[in-house]
């Protein structure tokens, strides 16, 4: 289910481009005319060929008078149409000038394939439908290119036989590749680890990625998706959160992080039990470790996070105090150069 909102407002950004499409075409066509007259009478030839070429093969009494009709037609309209491309490029315009600029070929731009939609209008879609939510600011700025290792340490970390590096190379890469394979056959993530260590940016990048890939993706803070709930509850609001249910990749950032009641229990449960019914995957970020959702979770829940999502450890120290340090001491640096 797509929000109906986001649905009105891409077929107006179909209809806004076709508009678009056509004057630019209009008026390349009198650009083309006031320089090299000779192109209209090639149109006009063109208009008209095709509907005497109908009348004649309508007329034709045999079959082969018929088939002679159609073929003597399409030999000269693409003689003319030769003639029409030789002008444009004696007059110094590009050999498509005159052709419509479609951004999407498959549907030229009508964004369905008969009554399918296409795959350009459900990324549209998906853009659309995210730009409705909050965290779109931060995902501008979280992407697999932006990714900075340097921040972790080098040391290998004898609990685990490798150094935070390592372990974060191997992160993302991994994440890199669930995001650039992502099918709704995609497992479910549990990114867990200490705060400051890239999750939040790690979830944001896959999400930037899979909606670009045209997928519909939902991300919303742990908290966010609670008080939604409550307020759909206690303020008999008209919401059923289908779209919570329903989106091809949901991303709960900050797991552990919200007020703990036995609703917010029920909800969080409810989704992600939902999700695996329907076989829909869900990325969770979340501080604790999966023992700590064992403790902190009722059983169902932790049962169901930790049989059906695939763990992600993310190790190091805190990137965040690490950036901010770096910045005082660039800082510092620059005022005593500058005394
Ligand atoms: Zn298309």
């Amino acid at each position: 289910m797509y929000n109906a909102e986001a649905y009105k407002a891409v077929l107006a950004k179909y209809e806004a481009r076709r508009i678009r499409r056509e004057r630019e075409l209009e008026e390349n066509r009198k650009k083309a005319i006031t320089s090299v007259p000779q192109i209209e009478t090639i149109d006009a030839e063109l208009a008209s060929l095709a509907s005497a070429a109908v009348l004649k093969a309508m007329s034709s009494e045999t079959e082969k008078a018929k088939k002679k009709a159609i073929k003597e037609f399409k030999e000269r309209s693409v003689e003319l149409q030769a003639q029409k491309i030789e002008l444009l490029v004696t007059g110094g315009f590009s050999t498509d000038f005159l052709d419509e600029k479609f951004q999407c070929k498959k549907c030229q731009d009508k964004g369905f394939i008969g009554t399918k939609m296409c795959d350009c209008f459900r990324k549209e879609l998906n853009r659309e439908c995210y730009g409705r939510t909050k965290l779109a600011s931060i995902i501008d700025d979280c992407t697999f290119k932006s990714f900075d290792l340097s921040f972790y340490d080098d040391e290998p970390i004898a609990e685990y036989g490798r150094s935070a590096k390592e372990n974060m190379k191997r992160v993302y890469d991994y994440c890199r590749e669930y995001a650039a394979s992502f099918t709704t056959a995609s497992p479910n993530l549990l990114l867990t680890g200490q705060p400051g260590l890239g999750k939040t940016f790690l979830s944001s990048a896959i999400a930037r990625e899979v909606i670009d890939r045209g997928f519909y993706v939902l991300y919303e803070s742990c908290q966010n998706i609670l008080t939604r709930m409550e307020n759909a509850k206690f303020k008999n609001l008209n919401d059923d959160f289908s779209d919570l249910l329903s989106c091809e990749l949901l991303i709960i950032d900050d797991l552990g992080a919200e007020f703990k009641t036995q609703f917010s229990e029920s909800c969080i449960y409810n989704i992600i039990n939902s999700r695996i019914i329907s076989k829909l995957p869900t990325v969770i970020s979340t501080n604790l470790t999966p023992d700590e959702i064992s403790e902190s979770y009722h059983e169902r829940i932790g049962s169901r996070i930790l049989g059906e999502y695939t763990t992600v450890m993310f190790l190091g120290t805190d990137v965040r105090l690490q950036k901010l340090a770096r910045a005082s001491k660039k800082k510092k640096n620059k005022e005593k150069t500058e005394r």
